[in-house]
Parts: structure tokens; C-alpha cells; sequence
């Protein structure tokens, strides 16, 4: 359960007092906000605010006085187009807000997108909770022999078991040494002085979950959102990024089509696989040998040419 009731209460709170606004509204995003999206074991995103719909990149686009709506197919053509051909900053005029709840070496990852605005849990300042990410047994997989940078089966029962058994027990380790370490009662019953929470921390394993607030333009989410709803991202990222996507397909529909159609189901081809389109294109036969291209190139190549089901 990621939220006390007393968080659930508050979300419930800010959700039945609704307040009249001139603003730009998208009801889509208003369905979304402020409820939390379960994220893996403890994790969770949460729209907290938003600027923008998909009228406002066309107000931007066209400079306009009023609404820069002219008509829903119009709107859509420009909004294509503009994604088309990388004319970004129509898409900046749109911002989300986002609080999420996320294990710290997803946060790693999370945290090298510099173009948002971040604030973190302080745990200098606070005691952070006794929630770790242990995965389920299906997610726990052997290093990819292909893709150093990846996994590949899924580990065999007994030795995910064991897996498991070590992640919650030097999980629950970690933080009662980190308990121990900043309480004002030593093990003995005896009073100490007790360490500073900015210290005992760094006893804490990766897998500790941190919350922030995360703030982005559309543009730069879309950035992350490719990099990070892709299938090479790595899953706990990509299941952040997943939810992401659902929240901003409802916030900005036409925005969002167009990025699913020229960024994440599309793809950017170099110069020489342009050139062997054209040639088989025209009935040659192309291998790698006669491509110009690396074995590597020529399997990727290969892999946005295989149709997927
Ligand atoms: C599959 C995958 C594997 C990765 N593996 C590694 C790894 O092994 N090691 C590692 O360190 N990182 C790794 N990364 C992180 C990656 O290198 C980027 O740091 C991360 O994806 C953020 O991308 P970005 O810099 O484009 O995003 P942002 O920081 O959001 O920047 C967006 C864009 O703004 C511009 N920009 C922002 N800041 C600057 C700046 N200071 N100067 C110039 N231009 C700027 C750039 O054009 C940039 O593309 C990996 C990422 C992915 C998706």
C-alpha cells in the first residue's frame, strides 16, 4: 500500500473542491490528478499539476491572441508537423508536475534527464521509511550474454529463491543497523547520542525507495519518455515511463499521437540504410557485406525492417 489513509484523504480532499479557472483545462489530465499510479512493490506516480493542452502548442506555434485552435483536424496536422520536423519549443509551452515514488538506483537513472526541476525527500532531514523494491521472482533474471548492458532468462526457482532471501534480509539488516544507528537508545537500553540521519543513511542499499517532485516541459518529457518507455530501457524505469504515458496520452491526445507515431514506434534511419532501402526497394539483393554497414548496424537494420506482432 503505497499511501497512509491520511495521504488517500488528502488526494480525496483536493479532488472534491474543484475551483473555476480561465486557464486552459484538459479534461483528460484533470481525471488524472492528483491519484496515485502504483509503480512495482512501493513505488507510485501522481499528477500534481499541469500547464497546457494541446491547444496551447498551437497557440504557440501560430503566435496566436485567442484559444490557436482553428479546428480539431487543423490543430492535429500542425501539431504533426511540428513534431515531424523538430520545431520543439511549441511543445516547452505545456509543463507537467509529477510526484513519484521510486527506488533510489532508478532514481540514478531518473535523475540524469537534466532538463526538469527536482526536489527530493530530504533524508538529512527526515527518517526514511523501512520500504525497499525486491522484485518479483519473474522480473529476477541471468546477465544477457548478448547485451552487456541487459538481462536475459529468467533465473531458475531455487536460485531466485535464494536471491530474494539475501535482498530481504540485507535490506532488513541495513535498516535496522540504520535504526540502531540514529536512535537515542543504544542496543544495550542505554541512552547515546545518536548518529545524524545525513550520515546513517549511507548504510542504505539501491534499493530503498526516495519520493521527488518532478517538473518537465512536454518536450523534454517526450525526450525521457522515448529513452525510457523503450524496450532497452530497464524495466523498473520503463514501467515509470509506462505510466507516464498513459497520464500524458489523456493530457495532450494529439501531442501525444504524434510522439508514439515519429519518435517511439518510429525510427531514425543513417544514410547508408536509405540508400539499401532504395536498392531493395528497386528488387537488389542487400547483405551486410555489399550495405556498407557494420555487423552491428546491419542487425539493427534488420530488426526495424522483421514486422513485430
Ligand atoms: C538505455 C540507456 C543506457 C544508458 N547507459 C548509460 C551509462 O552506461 N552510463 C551513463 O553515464 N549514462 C547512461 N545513460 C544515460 C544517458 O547517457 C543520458 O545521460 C540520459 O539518457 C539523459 O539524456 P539527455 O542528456 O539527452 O537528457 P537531458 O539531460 O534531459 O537533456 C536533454 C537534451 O538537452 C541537451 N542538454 C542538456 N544538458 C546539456 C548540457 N549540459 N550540455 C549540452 N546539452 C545539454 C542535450 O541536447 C540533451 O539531449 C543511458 C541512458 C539510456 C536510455
Amino acid at each position: 500500500m503505497p499511501l497512509t489513509p491520511e495521504q488517500e484523504a488528502e488526494i480525496e480532499d483536493l479532488r472534491a473542491a474543484p475551483k473555476p479557472t480561465l486557464r486552459a483545462v484538459s479534461e483528460g489530465a484533470e481525471a488524472h490528478l492528483y491519484k496515485v499510479h502504483p509503480v512495482l512493490d512501493h513505488g507510485f506516480v501522481r499528477m500534481v499539476d499541469y500547464m497546457g493542452d494541446d491547444s496551447a502548442i498551437c497557440q504557440a506555434a501560430r503566435v496566436s491572441y485567442g484559444r490557436g485552435t482553428k479546428s480539431v483536424s487543423n490543430d492535429e496536422g500542425l501539431i504533426r508537423y511540428l513534431m515531424r520536423h523538430w520545431h520543439s519549443t511549441p511543445f516547452e509551452m505545456c509543463e507537467l508536475k509529477l510526484h513519484v515514488k521510486l527506488p533510489v538506483f532508478v532514481a540514478r537513472q531518473w535523475i540524469r534527464h537534466r532538463t526538469a526541476n527536482v526536489n527530493e525527500y530530504s533524508a538529512r532531514y527526515s527518517i526514511l521509511d523501512r520500504e525497499f523494491y525486491i522484485p518479483r521472482a519473474e522480473d529476477l533474471a541471468a546477465q544477457s550474454a548478448q547485451n552487456n548492458q541487459g538481462r536475459g532468462d529468467v533465473l531458475n526457482p531455487e536460485e531466485s529463491a535464494r536471491v530474494l532471501q539475501w535482498l530481504r534480509e540485507d535490506a532488513m539488516r541495513s535498516y535496522d543497523h540504520y535504526e540502531a544507528m540514529i536512535s537515542d537508545t543504544s542496543p544495550e537500553g542505554e541512552g547515546q547520542q545518536g548518529l545524524a540521519r545525513e550520515l546513517a543513511r549511507m548504510n542504505l542499499p539501491a534499493n530503498i525507495y526516495t519520493q521527488w517532485y518532478w517538473k518537465v516541459d512536454l518536450h523534454n518529457l517526450f525526450h525521457f519518455l522515448r529513452l525510457r518507455a523503450d524496450a532497452h530501457a530497464q524495466y523498473e524505469i520503463r514501467v515509470y515511463a509506462d505510466a507516464i504515458c498513459e497520464m500524458v496520452k489523456d493530457w495532450v491526445p494529439m501531442a501525444y499521437r504524434a510522439f508514439e507515431d515519429y519518435r517511439l514506434g518510429g525510427v531514425t534511419l543513417s544514410t547508408m540504410a536509405v540508400e539499401c532501402l532504395r536498392r531493395m526497394l528497386v528488387g537488389e539483393e542487400v547483405t551486410q557485406e555489399t550495405s556498407g554497414m557494420s555487423a552491428r548496424e546491419w542487425r539493427e537494420f534488420q530488426g526495424v525492417l522483421k514486422k513485430h506482432d
